[in-house]
């Protein structure tokens, strides 16, 4: 899914083009996605892919919603040299939408810690079978 900075623009909230476009981040503590405890599945916000299981969700104490594993092929890595650091940045497979960083101090079995912004993500609380067959055009 290509569309230009403008078309984005228009389709999402200014916190959302800041973070998943121009690769901001989210103050922490604040995003409503933080404590959501409910079962379900966490698509991107731009182009509304299931990213994310609420299976994987647990609470890092970083400040951001916090995963231990994606789901397979839907995000996309990439080193990120800013701010000094060497750092893995995520992205969705799909849009290109910044989504945030992951960090090898993880719950095992995976030991990976997925930090996500929480405006790039919308909860459903759907399976992600509904989900993925809603989406799927073989089916419409
Ligand atoms: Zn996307």
């Amino acid at each position: 899914m290509k569309l230009t900075d403008q078309q984005w623009q228009s389709r999402l909230t200014d916190e959302q083009f800041r973070v998943m476009r121009l690769k901001g981040t989210e103050a922490p503590y604040t995003g409503t996605l933080l404590h959501n405890q409910a079962a379900g599945t966490y698509l991107c916000a731009c182009c509304h892919q299931p990213l994310f299981l609420s299976d994987n969700k647990f609470d890092s104490g970083c400040g951001w919603p916090s995963f231990s594993a994606s789901l397979p092929e839907q995000v996309k890595y990439q080193k990120d040299f800013s701010h000094g650091m060497i750092r893995i940045e995520i992205l969705c497979a799909h849009c290109d939408a910044h989504l945030g960083h992951v960090f090898e101090d993880g719950p095992k079995p995976t030991g990976q810690r997925y930090c996500v912004n929480s405006v790039s993500m919308v909860f459903t609380d759907e399976q992600l079978a509904n989900v993925v067959s809603k989406d799927d055009p073989t089916t419409k």
